[in-house]
């Protein structure tokens, strides 16, 4: 008895296991054993066959040509690209969704940059970017802001075994806390007694000093430097934020990473030994006495915001006999825009998917004029804000042109149009990096490799789909704004490559060829997804 019990649960195991078992991650080769499909008669390949590399060559040059100055949100460029994808759609008589005058979706947008940053501590003053970093989006003005003592808090954590709060006086006061959880040597985690920490991330840390009425957080990063390297961008360049927050108030205590020079300051000399008996503390009983710096602390924060119009472009295409189901492509048409002189084109990332979205949209419009169309509606849209945290696709996930319960799914193109090292090492050109096809879907994920199959014998390569990939890609473009609305997205790419994020990702530098089969193969999902009978269901769905 007790075997079979055993056994059963080793086959239960198993079978949970193997539900669980991840998304696919590997490499799916075309069925070379049958021929493409490449009949005209059959309509998605009439169109498909008019998305010419030509043509996308002639729109790359132009939506990654130095008028356009890298398409910043916010910025003229990215205005300017914008009056050129609907003036595209204009010449093609293509129609902007029900309800709406225009094929623009406008975005309130608000960017918050620092106007002043003032830090000195007694007679030494401190320098933004160099000794202090603090991210103007997270913290509201600090005006003339003085301060006589700083508190030591350890980590800031208070749980069972760490109690940094214990007995401190911290309302309205200033705080200094480390970064990260006590160790109990290189790799032991002192609060779990493993290897892995217990969840304190400085989110949490500043949520709880939040709570306990904490003025302002002086943070020591264990590395000042790499944190210093990964906040910088965000504090050279405007921080953006969905809709309309000027003058609104941020709900969280100020926050400043200090330098150890800046720490140094507020401890004063032999102000270690106050740290060291606070750390023999707690380590004998969790807990700490008060540690308090008299110190002169003087902070004159302010920041500067403005209001902006971003816009997502939506173009419409109504089906034919199921109107009120919608199939959405999309890709962004933003870029991060200029440093100074210098412009980030973004011809890959995300020009590529831009004029592909042209492409598949005249395809589409010489289609409905000549009488055909699929059974559901489409919409095809250009998002914008992408570069700013996926900002376009978010706002339209919260204020959707069609309904999200009547949205089928999302095909979203982001850099098409480049090889990456592992592909370029092989000399293949006819692969595509699929990403969330079975995330949601069976249905869908099937369907595209049989469109793969029947059409565009592309290798299909899923090593981005993986649960586990550190890239993390299935978070970090638009189609993942639709997946957390349930909605079935596909998201192809073509890989990174050096050029990313650098002025040199230029429209020279990109395969038209490699983008038209891309392109046509996206084309063809489209159709497919917008024709069949049923529309694909959602695991786990009653059918
Ligand atoms: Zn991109």
């Amino acid at each position: 008895m007790q075997i079979l019990k055993l056994i059963m649960c080793f086959a239960l195991f198993f079978i949970v296991s193997s539900i669980q078992a991840q998304y696919i991650s590997n490499v799916t080769k075309p069925d070379l054993s049958t021929p493409k499909i490449t009949d005209a008669s059959v309509l998605s390949v009439k169109y498909a066959n008019t998305i010419l590399e030509s043509e996308m060559n002639k729109h790359l040059h132009i939506i990654a040509s130095d008028k356009m100055g890298g398409r910043e949100t916010g910025f003229e460029g990215n205005v300017l690209a914008a009056e050129y994808i609907k003036e595209q759609l204009k010449k093609w008589d293509v129609k902007p969704p029900k309800g709406m005058t225009d094929y623009f979706q406008p975005i309130a947008l608000t960017y918050t940059s620092w106007d002043k940053t003032v830090l000195s501590i007694g007679d030494q003053t401190f320098r933004n970017l160099w000794d202090f970093i603090s991210i103007p989006k997270d913290n509201n003005d600090l005006p003339s802001f003085t301060a006589d003592e700083v508190q030591f808090l350890g980590y800031g954590i208070d749980q069972k075994n760490q109690k940094d709060y214990k007995k401190k006086k911290v309302k309205n006061k200033v705080i200094l806390i480390n970064e990260g959880e006590p160790m109990l040597n290189d790799s032991i985690y002192k609060l779990t007694g493993t290897t892995k920490p217990a969840g304190w991330t400085l989110e949490k840390k500043i949520a709880l000093a939040q709570k306990k009425g904490v003025k302002l957080v002086l943070v020591l990063p264990s590395d000042f430097k790499a944190t210093l390297n990964e906040k910088r961008r965000y504090v050279l360049s405007p921080n953006v934020t969905l809709d309309n927050v000027v003058g609104k108030k941020v709900n969280s205590p100020n926050v400043i990473y200090v330098s150890s020079n800046i720490a140094k300051a507020i401890i004063g000399e032999g102000g270690e030994e106050k740290i060291q008996t606070a750390r023999d503390q707690m380590a004998k009983k969790g807990k700490f006495g008060p540690v308090i710096y008299a110190t002169s602390l003087k902070a004159d924060f302010t920041k500067k915001q403005l209001l902006i119009e971003g816009r997502n472009i939506a173009a419409y295409f109504e089906g034919k006999s199921k109107k009120d189901e919608y199939v959405i492509i999309s890709a962004h048409y933003d870029h991060i825009g200029q440093r100074g002189d210098v412009i980030y084109y973004g011809a890959d990332d995300n020009g590529s998917g831009t004029t592909t979205l042209l492409e598949i949209t005249e395809a589409l419009a010489l289609a409905k004029k000549e009488g055909n169309a699929p059974e559901r509606s489409i919409l095809v849209i250009w998002m914008t804000g992408e570069e700013k945290g996926l900002l376009g696709s978010e706002y339209y996930s919260e204020h959707p042109i069609v309904p999200i319960s009547q949205t089928v799914a999302d095909i979203n193109i982001d850099m098409v149009g480049r090889q990456d090292d592992k592909y370029a090492a092989q000399k293949e050109k006819s692969y595509i990096y699929v990403i969330g096809s079975d995330r949601l879907s069976t249905d869908l994920h099937k369907i595209n490799e049989k469109v793969n199959n029947d059409f565009s014998k592309l290798v299909m390569d899923y090593t981005y789909n993986d649960e586990n990939d550190p890239n993390r890609y299935y978070f970090r473009s638009d189609h993942y704004n639709f997946a957390k609305k349930d909605i079935p997205s596909i998201f192809f790419f073509s890989g990174v490559h050096a050029d990313y994020h650098q002025p040199t990702d230029t429209p020279d530098k990109i395969m038209y060829d490699k983008m038209e089969v891309i392109g046509r193969h996206a084309f063809h999902l489209l159709w497919e997804l917008a024709s069949r009978p049923e529309r694909i269901r959602v695991d786990g769905e009653i059918k």
